[in-house]
């Protein structure tokens, strides 16, 4: 009989349960027992949801209060001393690793978070030490968490990160020797793994799942060669452990499948047949004669509704070779990437919302596909032709089908990726007509979103004011923002964009082809959650999107204005895409959508466009090749499309929030804006470097000073930074401007840093 399972379910609950309950124990707002008390709460309902789906294997220790890496930081004894020696409660220490503490004369910062492989979900990176020292935690958490479950009547397969991906993901502590290499702890990690997998088979557990993603990667060789001792130290345990099902995510195994080759001692391999299908042969070739394939045939990175009839045909081809009692139906990754339930979803238009699942509903998906190829499709018919329906409604919608959009796509030329001329004649042009001094300063487009703004925005949503009291009050804010910078002296303006809720929700609401949900949020770190929108059908401009406020603002001052645009890979990366059609056209059609906005512009008079694309390097693929190669391609395509149709007098700026370009500044370069602002403040300037040694000339701006404290520099420091950035820097080349928007901040600490940075800009002027 053929299995279902899932490897992992979203945490929040609902209505971003945990999120409330959290916060609420940060704020001092409940007791830590309260907080304790929903976290077990919250876990049972999610096991009982599984449960009445069918689930056979449902996860546990798939739950964190934080992150689910930072769980094995603390399960396996490896937090840092600054945090282990400060005698705080475990719960405490916690989440002063995730989000630092500053309490009662404790004054420790966060530890390291990045991003989770290429999703939004960022976790919290083991920070090791030399002969670092493991030790697992009295009474696991993931032995507590099965048995909890199993006093609840429901039998769990524990999820465990890996001993491998632990140590890869991880990186040496800061007091550690500069040539440590985490993977190098191996034989000092693996007995805690021993000590978690026999207490959980003491405590009644027959599976386990261990995560392995970091088998997707191009791995150093230390790494590849540290799975078969580990798997085999953990298989030679025999029936004093759980059997082993090794799970990977997010990309295909085919470079890396060697090391799995005669690992008897794992019961079954997890493998992301959503992402990459076409590794399911290699992997059936590389299995054992006992082993069994977890096929992950259920996207756990999207919302669409799986296509019933595609994933049997994988699972049959599986059951072809193995036999049905060797394949097990399963999520492609957790579903901690996709929102709670589409219950929840009151206002999605019907026709739309038939052709999405979340994690509640795709729960059942897994059994209907497992119960269609244990039984035989007419055990589910009923099922399958509502399925078979859905995906026929989606494929040929006109809300999905937009023939004027294919037929401009099918149009587009090469020269529409060019602008008129080099960067050498524009920027004489636009020296021409935008009088510019040396040094210009400039800010990254918002300004604080006071309460103010917020409370007016909600009652416009809720229908308390009308739309014209909106755009009153939009455009007042406007003119006090442009009066401000005027008085600070800063010489490119921006509107400061009052008018968005959000950088790329604000343009999706605009776009045809995107829509919206209520409560469908998706964990992005610790208690922080995000609603993505949705990209379901061929994406049109059907007007003008941010004309009137930026027109507005050109009118009113008397230096240059910014025009200020999202541009197309973020509004692609932070958005649901579909899987449908492949990325790099949902993308064109952004450009396309963005390309007639920058004409407008334009014509409306704005002299500078700012197009931002903060993800477009964590769009890159995990690996390098073929995929990596072809995705920088159609992403700087798509930016070109998008700002390229405007003359050469006309001044496109980008930004980026990050600072590593080291291996990245092609693409960047490619991009061919005339200027750049880059997150810079707190990197080494040395960074900079690389825009000489590659002869950039165009104009940059990297971060002068770091907008993600409310703290002021001084204008030394301002000057400080300026100095070192010229070491490297052309001063004609050198714009002067904060590291990114200025949204979060409050109005005095703005007004404080600016005035500071405007100063700085003219002391140098001054020398040059
Ligand atoms: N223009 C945006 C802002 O200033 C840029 C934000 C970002 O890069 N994340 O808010
Ligand atoms: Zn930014």
């Amino acid at each position: 009989m053929v299995q279902s399972a899932i490897l992992g379910f979203p945490r929040m609950g609902k209505l971003r349960d945990l999120k409330k309950a959290t916060e609420a124990y940060w704020g001092g707002k409940i007791s830590r027992d309260d907080l304790l008390a929903e976290g077990k709460r919250l876990r049972l309902e999610h096991w009982k949801i599984q449960k009445d789906a069918g689930v056979d294997s449902i996860p546990s220790n798939d739950f964190a209060f934080y992150d689910q890496v930072l769980d094995h930081i603390q399960l396996f004894g490896a937090t840092p001393e600054r945090y282990s020696s400060q005698n705080l409660h475990p719960l405490d220490t916690y989440f002063a690793m995730g989000r630092g503490h500053q309490k009662d004369g404790v004054d420790v910062p966060a530890m390291e978070m990045v991003k989770w492989f290429d999703s939004n979900y960022h976790y919290v990176k083991p920070s090791l030490v030399d002969n670092q020292v493991f030790k697992l935690e009295a009474d696991p958490k993931p032995v507590r968490e099965f048995k909890e479950a199993k006093e609840a009547g429901i039998v769990t397969r524990p999820v465990l990160l890996g001993p491998v991906s632990f140590l890869v993901l991880g990186k040496a502590d800061r007091s550690a020797s500069k040539d440590l290499k985490p993977i190098s702890l191996l034989e000092n990690l693996l007995p805690a793994y021993v000590d978690v997998l026999t207490q959980l088979k003491a405590a009644g557990a027959e599976d386990v799942q261990i995560d392995e993603p970091v088998l997707v990667y191009d791995l150093a060789p230390e790494a590849k060669a540290a799975f078969k001792p580990a798997y085999e130290k953990l298989g030679s345990l025999g029936d004093k452990a759980p059997r082993i099902t090794l799970a990977t995510y997010f990309g295909d195994i085919v470079h890396n499948i060697d090391v799995l080759k005669n690992t008897q001692s794992l019961h079954a391999i997890h493998v992301d047949l959503v992402r990459n299908p076409e590794q399911l042969d290699t992997v059936l070739g590389a299995l054992g004669p006992n082993q069994t394939l977890s096929a992950g045939v259920v996207d756990g990175r999207n919302i669409w509704k799986t296509n019933f009839k595609t994933a049997i045909e994988k699972v049959e081809k599986a059951i072809q070779k193995l036999g049905k009692d060797r394949v097990i139906v399963a999520t492609s990754s957790s579903l901690l990437h996709v929102p709670h339930t589409l219950a929840s979803e009151k206002k999605l238009d019907p026709e739309v919302r038939e052709w999405f699942s979340f994690a509640v509903e795709k729960a059942t998906e897994v059994t209907i596909i497992a119960k269609a190829v244990t039984e035989g499709p007419a055990a589910v018919a009923d099922a399958l032709a509502a399925n078979a329906k859905s995906v026929e409604s989606r494929a040929t919608s006109t809300r999905t089908n937009n023939p004027n959009v294919k037929a401009r796509q099918a149009a587009v030329t090469p020269e529409q990726h060019d602008r008129k001329s080099p960067f050498a004649t524009r920027i004489a042009e636009q020296t021409k007509t935008i009088k510019l001094p040396l040094f210009p300063t400039t800010t990254i487009g918002s300004f604080p979103q006071t309460p103010l703004i917020r409370q007016t925005r909600n009652k416009f949503t809720k229908g308390e004011i009308t739309a014209a009291e909106y755009e009153k009050f939009i455009e007042d804010e406007i003119k006090e923002v442009v009066r401000i910078q005027e008085e600070l002296g800063l010489d490119v303006l921006v509107h400061g964009e009052p008018e968005r809720n959000d950088m790329v929700q604000y343009f999706g609401e605009q776009l045809s082809g995107y829509c919206f949900t209520t409560h469908a949020w998706v964990q992005s770190y610790g208690s922080r959650c995000v609603r993505p929108p949705i990209i379901y059908g061929d994406i049109e401009r059907p007007a003008p999107m941010t004309v009137k406020e930026s027109k507005y603002a050109v009118s009113i001052a008397n230096k240059p204005m910014k025009g200020m645009l999202t541009g197309p890979i973020t509004c692609l990366r932070w958005s649901f895409p579909r899987d449908d059609v492949h990325q790099s056209v949902q993308a064109q059609q952004l450009a396309l959508a963005l390309r007639d906005e920058v004409i407008d512009l334009e014509a409306a008079g704005v002299q500078v466009i700012q197009v931002d694309e903060p993800a477009l390097r964590e769009g890159l693929p995990l690996r390098a090749g073929e995929e990596r190669t072809n995705y920088l391609k159609w992403a700087v395509a798509a930016f070109r499309l998008a700002t390229a149709g405007v003359r050469d007098d006309t001044q496109i700026h980008s930004h980026f929030c990050y600072s590593e370009f080291q291996d990245f500044f092609h693409a960047i370069a490619a991009l061919d804006a005339d200027v750049l602002s880059i997150e810079n403040s707190k990197s080494d300037a040395k960074l900079l470097k690389v825009f000489v040694d590659e002869t950039y000339n165009s104009h940059i701006g990297p971060g002068v000073y770091d907008i993600h404290s409310p703290r002021v520099p001084s204008e030394q420091e301002i000057k400080d930074r300026i100095n070192e950035m010229l070491v490297h820097l052309k001063p004609e080349q050198l714009w002067i401007n904060p590291d990114c928007g200025l949204k979060t901040r409050g109005w005095p600490e703005v007004k404080g840093a600016l005035t500071n940075m405007v100063n700085a800009a003219k002391y140098f002027r001054q020398q040059y």
